[in-house]
């Protein structure tokens, strides 16, 4: 089973590549089955436009076909979010049938990674300090059947830092890690390997095998994977290592998903 849980396509704001050209390559690389999961960020200070109409989105989306790969529907819903604005985003995410919701913070107080600011005055551990906590403060917001992932954390080393090294490693942030995977393994859920930060690692070998074996020591037995794709080159993106990594850690299974039921496959 050959898939891609994040991926993004013009239907995102930030993406210029159309749905059909994200599938084509799919389809080329012989994978079995992806998962759009366009932005959806209510009331987001970088404008509406990060805000996906669903209703447009799930027409759009049910024109897509394909013969050979299975296309899943599935949101990235932003939970960076003023505690008043999550009964909303829980009402939009009801409001449609998806496969596959994937829970990601993408700013601390209205200033996300690719803002210098984001980093000032602090060393790189407190900044996954400081964002791994801010992603179980948003998690533990929403209610736990409108969720099936937890994208991305450590999605400040792609940001507009100065780091040479910008790696999560477990012990930067060992006391944010525990208490967000000790939160979410027990409901069920999981987190992603997301492969979108090994493209700004130049010769440093791909990171998570520490994190990752906590995350099997706390109980947790499956991931997904998502490359967080917004143009097709970057499909898969060296997915063949996160999963040997993924194995090395002791993760038992990857997950796809069927109308949020997960379904697993041996790593
Ligand atoms: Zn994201
Ligand atoms: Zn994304």
């Amino acid at each position: 089973m050959r898939c891609d849980y994040h991926l993004h396509s013009s239907i995102s704001t930030d993406s210029s590549t159309s749905p059909v050209k994200q599938i084509k390559q799919a389809e080329a690389l012989g994978l079995d089955e992806i998962c759009f999961t366009e932005h959806l960020e209510i009331h987001y200070y970088r404008g509406k436009d990060w805000h996906v109409n669903l209703q447009d989105y799930k027409e759009r989306f049910a024109r897509l076909t394909s013969s050979r790969v299975n296309i899943k529907f599935g949101i990235e819903a932003g939970i960076s979010l003023a505690a008043e604005h999550f009964p909303e985003l829980e009402e939009e995410l009801r409001s449609v049938q998806f496969d596959f919701v994937l829970a990601s913070a993408h700013s601390i107080n209205n200033i996300d990674p690719f803002d210098p600011a984001f980093y000032e005055g602090k060393t790189i551990a407190q900044v996954f300090r400081d964002y791994i906590s801010s992603i179980l403060t948003g998690i533990k917001q929403l209610n736990a059947d409108l969720y099936s992932s937890v994208g991305h954390i450590d999605f400040p080393a792609k940001g507009a830092h100065s780091e040479k090294d910008p790696r999560l490693f477990f012990h930067y942030a060992p006391d944010e890690i525990d208490a967000l995977f000790k939160y979410i393994i027990p409901l069920g859920k999981c987190i992603e390997v997301n492969t979108a930060t090994y493209r700004t690692l130049g010769k440093l070998e791909v990171p998570g095998e520490d994190w990752l074996r906590r995350y099997v020591q706390l109980g947790g037995e499956f991931v997904t994977f998502g490359s967080d794709a917004h143009s097709p080159e970057y499909i898969t993106y060296h997915f063949d290592e996160a999963m040997a990594l993924a194995r090395r850690a002791g993760v038992k299974y990857y997950a796809t998903f069927d109308r949020m039921v997960p379904v697993f496959h041996k790593l």
